[in-house]
C-alpha cells in the first residue's frame, strides 16, 4: 500500500470522459502505466501536475503481474523547464518519448533504459542539440534491442571495405553489393560519421558535437531502418522533421 516510485511522463492519452492514462518510465518497475481519474476536470488536483516529459514522484499500490495502476498522488520533482519553452526540445522530447515507449520489449533492462531517458532529457534541457540527442538515444536503443545499423562491415556479405549505407540492407555496404544493388557511393566523412552515431554513448556527447556539424540524415537512415525491418512508425519524428524548419524561419 502507498508505493513511492520515480518516473518520466513519456506519453499522455485521454481515457473515458474525464480521465487520462500516463505512461511512466521508472527505474524501479520499468513502463508502468496510471490512471489519472478525473484529471482533465477543472477541478482536479492532479490536472495542472500531469506535465509530458516532467520528472515525478508517483503515489500508487503496487500490485505484482500489474502494468496499470491507479494514481492516488503526484509531486513534481523536475520539469525540465526548457523542454516546455522551446519548439526544438520539445518536439525533440516528443520522439524520445515515443522511442522509450515503442521500443521497449519484454526483458528490456529498466534501469538502463530510465538512465537513458533521464540522461536524453536533462541533455535537451541543457540546449544539447536535439539532432544528436535522438541519434545517440535511438541507436543505443537499437543496439539494446539487437536491431542496431551494421558499421563494422558490409550488412550483406561482410566484407570491411565499405563505401556506402543502405538502410534497406540494415547498414554499411561494399563497393561489389553497392554496385549490384546500384547504390551510390558516400564521402568518407558520411561513413565516418554514421558509424560515430551508432557506436556513440550520451555520455560521450561532447566529442561527438565536436565531429557530426548535422546528425539529421544520419537520424533519417535509422528511423528508416526502423521503418522498413521493424515495422516501427515514428510518428513524432516525422512530427519533428516537419516543425523544425520554423524553427529557422
Ligand atoms: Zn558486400
Amino acid at each position: 500500500m502507498n508505493d513511492k516510485v520515480e518516473g518520466i511522463i513519456i506519453k499522455q492519452s485521454d481515457y473515458k470522459d474525464s480521465s487520462l492514462l500516463i505512461t511512466v518510465m521508472t527505474k524501479e518497475y520499468g513502463k508502468i502505466t496510471f490512471v489519472a481519474t478525473g484529471a482533465k476536470k477543472p477541478t482536479s488536483k492532479n490536472a495542472s501536475r500531469l506535465i509530458p516529459y516532467s520528472l515525478n514522484e508517483y503515489l500508487f499500490d503496487y500490485k505484482e503481474g500489474k502494468s496499470i495502476f491507479k494514481l492516488k498522488n503526484i509531486s513534481l520533482i523536475n520539469l525540465y523547464r526548457h523542454l516546455h519553452e522551446d519548439i526544438d526540445a520539445s518536439l525533440a522530447s516528443g520522439v524520445i518519448g515515443e522511442l522509450c515507449d515503442v521500443m521497449t520489449y519484454e526483458d528490456y533492462d529498466y534501469e538502463q533504459v530510465y538512465q537513458l531517458i533521464h540522461d536524453a532529457y536533462r541533455y535537451l534541457n541543457e540546449g544539447k542539440r536535439s539532432d544528436l540527442v535522438i541519434g545517440i538515444t535511438l541507436s543505443e536503443l537499437m543496439k539494446w534491442n539487437g536491431i542496431g545499423a551494421n558499421v563494422d562491415e558490409c550488412a550483406i556479405c561482410g566484407n570491411k571495405n565499405v563505401i556506402t549505407i543502405s538502410a534497406k540492407d540494415g547498414g554499411f555496404l561494399c563497393k561489389d553489393c553497392a554496385t549490384s544493388l546500384s547504390i551510390s557511393p558516400r564521402s568518407i566523412t558520411e561513413l565516418k560519421e554514421f558509424r560515430l552515431l551508432n557506436k556513440a554513448q550520451l555520455e560521450n556527447y561532447d566529442v561527438v558535437e565536436e565531429l557530426i556539424e548535422d546528425a539529421h540524415p544520419y537520424v533519417d537512415i535509422l528511423v528508416e531502418i526502423l521503418r522498413l525491418h521493424h515495422g516501427i512508425e515514428l510518428n513524432s519524428y516525422q512530427v519533428y522533421k516537419t516543425l523544425l524548419p520554423l524553427k529557422e524561419a
